[in-house]
């Protein structure tokens, strides 16, 4: 696995992929095929001695680093993420973190994130839709609005791979009027229908929505099953 070292950055693409979420591309300058274990994150240097954690979104290890960072809200990382333009430079440490798939999986396998914490699971679900051990590999992703929906594009990517894969959108800030794969509400709604025996969670983004998700699942009385969790604000 590689180690975490300092690093210096281009950013290569940038855009708005919603109101609240900036997406970014680096080619890291000294190791064009970046290797990073799917979940980890890299830590941007966002002023003189300030870093900000970042989990990696591309598709697959060995290539350009692809980030979902929340800039809709204002914060150092975010003011300096917003600063950045194509061709800027950046300086970073990664590879880090210890938030991984765990193969051979259950039988199922459930990733839940609110906003950017659906970031590490782009990576992650590809390696569980590779798992022969896996029969079904489902997403359930909250954000408040439709407009805040990110990444359905590789949602439906990865439906168009795999018959194991499906994915619900909880939104939060709707009361009615969706259709499947949306649902009005906040994922600790969509997830008791997803709580089963036999089945590996993986939990990502704030720290009650883990407490929230972690709760229902403990409570389930379920024999065979593990809990996985990354939280975005783990000082809360
Ligand atoms: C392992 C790990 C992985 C992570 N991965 C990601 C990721 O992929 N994407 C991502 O976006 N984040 C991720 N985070 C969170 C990220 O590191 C930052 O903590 C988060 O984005 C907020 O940083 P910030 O510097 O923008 O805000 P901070 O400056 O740290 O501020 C924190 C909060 O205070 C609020 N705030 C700050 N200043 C003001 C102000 N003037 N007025 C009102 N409110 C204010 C901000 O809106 C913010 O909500 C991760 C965290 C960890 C630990």
């Amino acid at each position: 696995m590689a180690t975490p070292k300092m690093h210096k950055g281009t950013i290569l693409d940038k855009k708005e992929i919603s109101p609240m979420i900036t997406w970014l591309k680096i080619r890291c300058s000294d190791e064009k095929n970046f290797d990073f274990r799917p979940g980890q994150f890299i830590n941007i240097q966002v002023n003189e001695d300030t870093y900000r954690s970042y989990s990696i979104c591309s598709e697959k290890p060995g290539g350009d680093i692809e980030l979902a960072v929340l800039t809709g809200m204002p914060g150092l990382g975010a003011n300096y993420i917003k600063t950045l333009k194509k061709g800027s430079s950046v300086n970073f440490v990664g590879p880090s973190g210890r938030f991984f798939y765990h193969p051979p999986a259950k039988k199922g396998v459930l990733f839940v994130a609110t906003s950017t914490g659906v970031a590490p699971f782009i990576p992650m679900i590809g390696q569980a839709l590779e798992d022969p051990s896996v029969e079904s590999v489902v997403l359930i992703f909250g954000v408040r609005d439709r407009e805040d929906v990110f990444f359905e594009d590789k949602f439906k990517k990865f439906l168009e791979m795999s018959p194991k894969f499906s994915y619900f959108i909880c939104l939060s800030g709707v009361t009615d009027g969706l259709k499947p794969p949306y649902f009005a509400n906040r994922v600790t709604f969509c997830l008791p229908d997803f709580v089963k025996d036999e089945t590996d969670f993986y939990l990502c983004g704030n720290t009650a929505m883990i407490r929230d998700c972690s709760d229902i699942i403990n409570k389930a009385g379920l024999e065979d099953f593990a809990i996985y969790t990354e939280a975005f604000n783990p000082n809360l």
